[in-house]
Formats: C-alpha cells, structure tokens, sequence
C-alpha cells in the first residue's frame, strides 16, 4: 500500500503521466509563487508582523498591538484565510514560467505538487494557468513522499523533485531514493534562514541555475546557466 488517500490517488491519476517521459514535480509556494512576501504583506494588514527569525511561520508571526507570538492553530488559521482570499493572485516567482515552459519544450512533463488547502485546488490551478504554468496540479496534505513516488513510478523515467521545504526532502527521498531532490527557496531573505536538507542533491540559489539543474538531472541540456 501506498498510503495515499483516494482522493490524490484521484489527482494523481487525473495529471496525466505518460511513461517513459521525464518528470518534474514542482513545489508552488517559495519556488513557482512568492508566498511569504504575499503572506507577511497579507498579515500586516491585520495587525501582525513576521519575525524573519527561522524558517518556519509558527513561532515568527507576532500580534503587533502586544507582541504576542500567534500558536500554531492561530497561524493555521491566517493561512487558511491567506489562500482563501489570495490563492488566485499570488504573484509569481520571475523567470519560472519560462523555465519551465523550455522544460516543457524539450519534453519534460511538468507536475505541480502543493500542500494548498483542498477548497482552493481550482484558484491555485486558475493561477498558475494565468501565469502562464498552466501544468496539472495534485493537492497533497502532509508527506510529499508518497505522491511524488507515485507521479515518478507512472513516468518509468528520470525525476527531479524541487522544494523550498526540508522537511519534503526528507519524505521524497525516503519513499522513492531515485527522485532528484533539489531544494530551491525564492525568496532571498528566507534562503537565508535554511540550510540544504541533508536529502537533498542540490541547491540552486536562482531559477536560471534550477532550470540548467532540473535539465542535468534528467540528463537533458535546456536554457538555464
Ligand atoms: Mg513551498
């Protein structure tokens, strides 16, 4: 058993996978949206602010009025309102869509993989298509492992997995050790917060640098530098 729910098994049987062909599994927040910027920008609004301090959101978003650093259920509980009112216009990271649609060219399928929550699957795949990344879209929930061995089992082929979070590294490699992992964050000021995970096989810093990345580890010679 795979472990996955029926309901991105469903997903993941409607991308489309075509085997034989090599696959990339993209992360959408912090490698294809600028999500933390969008989201500090979001919460400032509402009287909170971002510590900068770790890569994490629990422990960072404070109540400006008295300082109080929010727990994890009120943390959950502005992101969850975060993507309900902003999941469609998320600014993109610059120079993804380009990437990936030379990716596309030379014959690298592209999936998204995001941990967006299940209600906003239709504005996350109505914002991609607007920025021009208009790529099938799996939501997960939790683990990316699991799925991401799925996508890369259908495609029989070299797989490359991108991120921002470690922690999805971990899972990737651990359910399916012949995935590239390559652990890309956006946003610099974030970058800075987080080391390379351990499982991961590369760190590109910018998306020229994850593009040429993606197109080695699929054996393959595309645009990027
Ligand atoms: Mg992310």
């Amino acid at each position: 058993m795979n472990g996955l729910p029926a309901a991105t098994l469903a997903q993941l049987e409607a991308a489309g996978v075509e085997f034989g062909r090599p696959l990339l599994i993209s992360d959408a927040d912090e490698v294809l949206f600028r999500f933390v910027e969008t989201f500090v920008d979001h919460i400032e609004e509402r009287g909170y602010s971002f510590d900068w301090s770790s890569f994490r959101l629990t422990g960072n978003v404070r109540r400006t009025s008295d300082g109080a650093v929010l727990d994890q259920p009120q943390v959950f509980a502005l992101l969850q309102t975060f993507f309900a009112e902003r999941a469609e216009d998320i600014p993109p990271v610059p120079g993804a869509a380009e990437a990936l649609g030379r990716l596309a060219r030379i014959g690298v399928q592209i999936v998204v993989l995001t941990n967006i929550p299940a209600a906003q699957r239709d504005a996350r795949r109505v914002a991609l298509a607007r920025n021009r990344m208009p790529y099938p879209v799996v939501v997960n929930s939790g683990d990316k492992g699991p799925a991401a061995a799925w996508l890369a089992a259908r495609a029989g082929a070299p797989a490359v997995f991108i991120d921002d979070g470690p922690n999805n590294h971990v899972s990737v490699k651990q359910a399916a050790p012949g995935i590239a992992c390559l652990h890309f964050v956006a946003t610099e000021r974030l970058a800075g917060l987080v080391d390379m995970p351990a499982a991961a096989d590369g760190r590109p810093a910018t998306w020229p640098a994850l593009e040429h990345a993606i197109a080695a580890s699929l054996g393959l010679t595309c645009g990027g530098r």
